[in-house]
């Protein structure tokens, strides 16, 4: 049987075991309401209560700071129209973020003119000395993402959150890459809000949480009932989210490990390439989410090279998006003004947990077939 390798964990993880494990009874037997007085609904409400603490205790919050979401597409979207959309406040990003958060961003400001998108180096550094430049009295909202999911650049939030604060400005930050990938203390970075999904860290897909800073006034995102402390309305997916903390805490647990595999992996991947003569060059900071390859290659043709890696059953992304006619180079490789001719040739090769080394040397001879072809 062809061997899959499957090395796209940026756009999606395999559920942990424990976490799948932990979330059963949840489905079958305890699938009380969370919400309801009897003694049915104990168990939920009480794993619940836990699940909560456990991933506030992850990221050094405080359980009442935790709001599940469905996602991080949702956790973006509730901070950022709940802040802007009166259009009288302003809001700085980058250029690029996820469009999660680029297309909430425009949808909140809408006209106004008063969205910023800073441009990040060549790295995808978004530098401190050019928010501090692009800040202005109508400036409500700073939202940076904490890891680039294209080419994995970790930015220097704890910095640009002090920034935003001493002009008065909101710091969020959509660490959907970072959570369960490296140490995140939202008390140490200062952050007021920070968006997190639970599918980028083994957890299960359509979950994912909020943090909000206690003393932090945003509206609720649905009305209806009192669940999320009156912030988020709707029955709890109790399974979802105890699957959720079980998977993260087991990542933060195991975060040394785990970041020392993928480093290793890592060092495998570029040595192969060396050795196997491949001409490439590597996207992003040195400063990088563990597993994070972005590759482009000159005169490559990044949809082509997804495609024969995946005949050969070999899952990775591209950093482009393919309109049926064009290939077209993602608003990321824009932004950090890679060359058209390399950036045409990239796909990103985010390695996980799950992966191991003996994988490498495969991905590598698949890559040099394709190159070939
Ligand atoms: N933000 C970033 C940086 C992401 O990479 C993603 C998913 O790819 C999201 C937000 C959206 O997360 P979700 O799939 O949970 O909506």
């Amino acid at each position: 049987m062809k061997r899959f390798i499957y090395a796209d964990n940026a756009a999606t993880t395999k559920l942990d075991i424990d976490a799948f494990e932990a979330m059963k009874p949840y489905l079958l037997e305890e699938y009380g309401n969370a919400s309801q007085p009897y003694v049915f609904a104990r168990k939920p409400r009480k794993a619940l209560k836990e699940a909560r603490s456990v991933i506030a205790s992850c990221i050094n919050a405080e359980p009442e700071e935790i709001f599940f979401t469905s996602g991080g597409t949702e956790s973006n979207n509730w901070v950022l129209k709940s802040l802007t959309s009166n259009n009288q406040s302003g809001i700085i990003t980058s250029a690029i973020e996820h469009h999660s958060v680029l297309n909430a961003v425009e949808s909140a400001t809408k006209n106004s003119g008063l969205a910023a998108y800073l441009p990040p180096t060549n790295e995808g550094v978004v530098l401190p000395s050019v928010l501090k430049k692009t800040l202005s009295p109508e400036t409500k909202l700073v939202s940076i993402m904490f890891a680039n999911n294209e080419i994995g650049t970790i930015q220097p939030i704890k910095e640009l959150c002090e920034i935003a604060h001493e002009h008065g400005a909101l710091f969020h930050t959509d660490a959907v890459q970072a959570v369960g990938h490296v140490k995140i203390d939202v008390k140490e970075l200062g952050v007021d809000f920070l968006s997190a999904s639970a599918h980028k860290f083994n957890g299960p897909k359509g979950i994912g949480f909020l943090y909000i800073k206690k003393g932090i006034k945003i509206a609720p995102l649905l009305n209806g009932g009192a669940q999320e402390f009156q912030m988020r309305a709707g029955t709890e997916n109790v399974a979802a989210i105890v699957g959720m903390a079980v998977a993260l805490e087991k990542n933060c647990n195991n975060l040394q490990t785990n970041q020392e595999h993928l480093r290793a992996l890592e060092k495998k991947f570029i040595d192969e390439l060396n050795i196997q003569d491949i001409r490439f060059v590597r996207n992003g900071a040195s400063e990088r989410i563990p597993g994070n390859i972005s590759l482009s290659f000159q005169n490559a043709d990044g949809e082509a090279l997804l495609h024969l890696l995946d005949l050969r059953g070999i899952a990775v992304s591209t950093g482009s998006a393919c309109d049926s006619v064009h290939t077209q180079i993602s608003h990321v490789l824009k932004a950090i003004a890679l060359d058209e001719s390399y950036a045409k040739g990239t796909i990103r090769i985010s390695l996980g947990v799950n992966n191991s080394i003996e994988e490498i040397p495969l991905m590598v001879d698949a890559i040099k077939y394709a190159l070939k072809v």
